[in-house]
């Protein structure tokens, strides 16, 4: 499967904004972000006025590398986000929001989307008591999400619990650390999206 094989912590520097791609890393002071606040490349420092398109461009590109998908996956997410009733911005997020490897992530099993898309893929999750290995697979109300009895034991997941105070669970989300699963409380709104964007920036892009 096509993924993403550059630095990804120029993909911080390009969007200016801390994408915790990384996992513990971010939170420390090896982060590229804090030591080069610019964006990367020859003319990185050079100040540019951004076009209309850019910004809604970047806008685009911020969201799309955070929950670390591929344009086309992207697309698709925004075509179904269209179809749903409501407001597609919105849909849009909230999709991004419910699926299953940023649901790992958001439960504290993983440090970052990206570990627990792996882990997802490599099945070594549970939702309801049955094995799921699709990172887009989409949780609702109800679904309960845990390691595998094995995977239990693994020591990537269980450092990443460690650290689930630090990053907090999301109201929509209740996790049993004691028992290592997670409960899925509601569908998460637009409140619950912890990052600063303009998602009518994205739909403009699609719209023209
Ligand atoms: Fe981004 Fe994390 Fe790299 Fe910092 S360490 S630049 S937050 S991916």
């Amino acid at each position: 499967m096509a993924r993403y094989r550059e630095s990804t912590c120029r993909l911080c520097r390009r969007e200016n904004l801390k994408l915790f791609l990384k996992g513990e890393r971010c939170y420390t002071e090896k982060c590229a972000f804090e030591r080069r606040n610019y964006a990367p490349g020859q003319h990185g420092q050079n100040r540019t006025k951004a076009t209309d398109y850019g910004l809604r461009l970047r806008e685009k590109q911020k969201v799309k590398r955070i929950y670390g998908l591929l344009e086309k996956q992207f697309r698709n997410t925004f075509e179904r986000a269209e179809r749903q009733k409501g407001i597609t911005g919105e849909n849009l997020l909230v999709l991004l929001e419910r699926r299953l490897d940023n649901t790992v992530y958001r439960m504290g099993f993983a440090n970052s989307r990206n570990e627990a898309r792996q882990l997802v893929r490599h099945g070594h999750f549970l939702v309801n008591q049955s094995k799921v290995n699709i990172p887009s697979y989409f949780v609702k109300p109800g679904d309960v999400i845990e390691p595998t009895e094995k995977s239990k034991k693994m020591v990537r997941i269980m450092e990443a619990l460690e650290g689930v105070a630090r990053r907090g669970v999301p109201s929509w989300l209740e996790l049993d650390k004691e028992q290592m699963r997670g409960t899925v409380k509601a569908i998460p709104t637009r409140q619950d999206i912890d990052f600063p964007v303009q998602e009518k920036l994205i739909v403009e892009l699609y719209s023209k």
